[in-house]
């Protein structure tokens, strides 16, 4: 329910040009593919994902014999499903906590995107689910960022250990790790500065998070989550790629999906990057991020 209506706008779209082509064209022939090829490539999916769903549906659909272009509807569904997962099962869905141990999770992204929110959202429900949570405020370049981490530490109910402004973001990370471990807490998340223009600084101040992280925690950070907002479609993708190479992302939070028509996105960013989609929002309330669900993505597309 939650992903039918958080995604209102990407299904009306997608759902409307769906609907009208098999209107259109009741029988499957070339014509219909190349127009339906151009609807999903208008819905962000991303074209190299695209060419693949079309040679996949023109198997199937030779394959299953099928002839009239309304039994193609249920095919799409399953092939995308299929693209979302590759070879793997639904736990490239999960976020990696471990147990009784501390997890670190690294959250990355532009600024902008939807970053402090999130993991505002992320503290709150996994506080919910009895963890104790720490947040570290990294991202100490935007003004008023650690205030607005702040704030959404108030409303999670859970600490932030914060330095001044214009501090080392990993001096601030090397306390949250120091504070998360005295307070033997379960999960640490650490916020990052966000600015994209200059890609060395960038790369070497990660490093460095890195490296302060993996000194002091075995194994961490566990996940290092992207941030990127769903309106952006195309440009979400090649931040994901610049971000990839500066860090080894383990997982992406797609924000605002509630206001764009260019969901599609997820399938790209899955198929074309390797990466996972593992958390989405819908919204601007602290209830609105949601663990994500390939199949109810898919259902939210065609429901
Ligand atoms: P940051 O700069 O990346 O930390 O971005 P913020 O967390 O400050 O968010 C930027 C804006 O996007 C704020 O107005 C948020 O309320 C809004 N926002 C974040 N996530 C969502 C979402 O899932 N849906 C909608 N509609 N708005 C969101």
């Amino acid at each position: 329910e939650t992903y039918k209506e958080g995604m209102k706008k990407t299904r009306q779209s997608f759902t409307d040009k769906i609907n009208d082509l098999m209107a259109r064209y009741r029988q499957v022939d070339e014509e219909f593919f190349e127009e339906l090829e151009e609807a999903l490539i208008m819905s962000d999916v991303g074209v190299s994902t695209v060419m693949d769903l079309i040679d996949e549906l023109k198997f199937e659909v030779k394959r299953r014999n099928i002839k009239e272009t309304n039994e193609v509807k249920d095919v799409i569904s399953e092939k995308l499903v299929e693209i979302y997962y590759h070879d793997d099962d639904e736990t490239v869905e999960h976020i990696n906590i471990q147990e009784n141990e501390l997890t670190v999770i690294l959250v990355v992204g532009v600024n902008g995107v939807g970053k402090t929110t999130s993991i505002g959202k992320l503290a709150a429900q996994l506080k919910k689910e009895g963890k104790h949570v720490v947040l570290a405020a990294g991202d100490t370049f935007r003004a008023g960022a650690i205030e607005q981490l702040e704030e959404w530490g108030k409303r999670a109910e859970v600490e932030v250990i914060k330095q001044s402004a214009g501090s080392d973001p990993a001096a601030v990370i090397f306390d949250g790790i120091k504070a998360a471990k005295s307070r033997n807490a379960d999960i640490l998340i650490c916020d990052t500065a966000g600015r994209l223009q200059n890609k060395v600084n960038l790369m070497n101040e990660l490093a460095k998070i890195h490296r302060i992280i993996e000194r002091e925690v075995p194994n961490a950070p566990h996940e290092v989550l992207l941030v990127l907002d769903a309106t952006t479609g195309q440009n979400a993708l090649s931040q994901a790629k610049t971000f990839s190479d500066a860090t080894k992302v383990s997982g992406i939070v797609l924000t605002k999906l509630d206001g764009t028509a260019k969901g599609g996105i997820v399938l790209a960013i899955r198929n074309e990057l390797n990466i996972p989609v593992k958390l989405v929002g819908f919204g601007e309330g602290i209830n609105d991020l949601k663990k994500f669900d390939a199949h109810a993505f898919v259902y939210g597309l065609f429901a």
